[in-house]
């Protein structure tokens, strides 16, 4: 938790490539123009480095060992909570249909090797801007909420709003995902961590405690509870 934090404001990407000598490269480009990296040497790695750090974005190579890039995207366009990362995956020589067949099982943009640094950096920012999850400004907004990543600030209406930290990081989850509906078990995978072992029920507390801080007298309850599935961040009535 504490290092997620304390990056807080700069995208963190996961760079997934086999080839030790390219990986050191792209993260002396990417730290230098203000990215936080981390690495992945195979696809089984990959996977797990996405659950634990929750990257903003995931450069993929495309022949990995262990697991092909292409099986870990089709298993991140599977998940709820990695459907919607950004991915770009990343070809060797001019291997257009793989391209194209990457695109087809959901990746967002591709590079071929070799490639400039400007170019992925181009397409990275285009990607980051489109997803959302790194708002130019450091913000996000839903309705009438406002939190501030920077700042580690949140504000309802103007006013401002005190939440733990657990809050913070569930409502900070859930404005980036709005009007989408996460099971307790997805909200624990996603804010509390894959190896955090809490039971279901503890999420209803801290969403308790989130409504409870949110909502001032009068104020819509955007915090929605559905049967049986889960919560999400919603204005449409309860
Ligand atoms: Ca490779």
């Amino acid at each position: 938790m504490g290092e997620a934090l304390l990056g807080v404001g700069k995208p963190l990407v996961l760079v997934v490539e086999d080839e030790a000598a390219l990986a050191t490269m792209l993260r002396y480009n990417l730290e230098k123009q203000g990215f936080r990296v981390e690495e992945a040497g195979d696809g089984e790695e990959a996977l797990m480095r996405i659950s634990e750090a929750k990257p903003d974005l995931v450069l993929l190579d495309w022949m990995l060992p262990v697991m092909s890039g292409i099986e870990v995207c089709r298993q991140l366009r599977r998940r709820p909570t990695t459907r919607d990362l950004p991915v770009i995956m990343v070809t060797a020589r001019s291997e257009d249909q793989d391209a194209v067949r990457g695109l087809n099982i959901g990746a967002d943009d591709y590079i071929t090797k070799p490639f400039s640094v400007d170019a992925l950096l181009a397409r990275m920012r285009a990607l980051l801007r489109r997803s959302g999850a790194v708002p130019a400004k450091g913000q996000l907004r839903f309705h009438d909420i406002t939190l501030d990543l920077a700042q580690h600030r949140t504000s309802r209406n103007g006013r401002a709003v005190h939440l733990g930290p657990t809050e913070f990081r569930l409502l900070e989850f859930l404005m980036q995902h709005p009007c989408r509906v996460f099971s307790r078990e997805e909200l624990l995978d996603s804010v509390w961590g894959p190896d955090i072992h809490v039971e279901p029920r503890t999420v209803d507390v801290h969403i308790r405690r989130l409504r409870r801080a949110l909502n001032g007298p009068g104020e819509l309850d955007v915090v929605r509870t559905v049967r049986a599935a889960g919560y999400a961040l919603d204005t449409e009535p309860v």
